[in-house]
């Protein structure tokens, strides 16, 4: 049987997608499979009520007070509504660095000042890809990310070639990272519960030098175009972007589809074109 934690009330903001975490359970997994450090810089997009991070910060202290280190968490929270409840909730527990703002507008790469990023988040579904893509422009500064999402987004995320889902953001975001499907997450465990499942998911970035894409918007470019028209052979959904050619140059054949290239093709392929230049 699965144990609810209690909220407080507040009138929840579908516009900024609040969904609140309330079964007791799936928090203690997520934030086992954070698994917090002291010396580590975590920092949770949209805390929301607290769910995760009370439990992060409880964690934290406890930790802190075993090792004697500094612990710092961030919470950067758009809600004005919600900030005071936060500040209130934490302060007992341990100094939370408490951060109102739009995510998409903050610098996450000034808040890596002291460490790379740890960035953890329950997101707001209606802006998660904008998040996702945001946190990779900075992730050269970020250790790690955990996130919620929509389990259809999750599926995607981590998809192979060959499989239904697998598109522009599997791409996209397997360049860069090493991803993982954690845990799913029924809408029960929501207050009010979303209309859909939802997945946990780690992103790990790759060093930079790893990643071996030399023109990154000629990559995207790519990308894009390849599955705007997924049904479509790579001849001719890449006509006016690269040729046969360049295609079987690197181990394409031109009338296969998007969805069976894997991401080392579309990287290897995108250099090609970008070298031509
Ligand atoms: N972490 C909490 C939990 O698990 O119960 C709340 C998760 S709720 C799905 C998403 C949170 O993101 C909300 O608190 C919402 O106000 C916040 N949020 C929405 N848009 C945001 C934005 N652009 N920048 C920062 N936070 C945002």
């Amino acid at each position: 049987m699965s144990t609810m934690v209690d909220l407080p009330h507040h009138s929840t903001k579908k516009s900024l997608g609040q969904h609140f975490l309330h079964e007791a359970g799936v928090i203690e997994r997520i934030v086992r499979a954070i698994d917090p450090r002291p010396e580590q810089n975590l920092v949770e997009i949209g805390p929301g009520q607290g769910a995760l991070t009370i439990p992060l910060l409880k964690r934290l202290k406890a930790l802190v007070a075993d090792t004697g280190s500094a612990a710092q968490l961030s919470v950067i929270e758009f809600d004005r509504d919600l900030i005071a409840g936060l500040d209130q909730l934490s302060s007992n527990i341990a100094p939370l660095h408490i951060i109102h703002a739009d995510v998409l507008a903050v610098d996450l790469s000034a808040l890596a000042a002291r460490a790379p990023l740890r960035l953890v988040g329950n997101l707001p579904y209606n802006i998660s890809s904008p998040i996702l893509f945001h946190a990779l422009d900075h992730a050269a500064h970020i250790t790690d990310m955990h996130f919620m999402l929509q389990k259809e987004v999750v599926d995607r995320i981590v998809a192979t070639p060959g499989s239904k889902v697998y598109g522009r953001l599997s791409v996209m975001l397997q360049a860069r990272a090493e991803v993982c499907s954690l845990l799913r997450v029924a809408p029960g465990a929501f207050r009010p519960p979303p209309k859909v499942d939802s997945a946990v998911v780690r992103i790990v970035p790759r060093p930079q030098d790893a990643v071996g894409i030399n023109d990154a918007a000629c990559f995207e470019r790519v990308v894009k175009t390849a599955f705007g028209q997924r049904r479509k052979t790579l001849r001719n959904a890449l006509d006016g972007t690269c040729t046969p050619a360049h295609l079987q140059a690197v181990g394409i054949d031109p009338s296969d589809r998007a969805e069976r290239i894997d991401v080392a093709r579309f990287i290897a392929l995108a250099n090609r074109i970008s070298d031509e230049r």
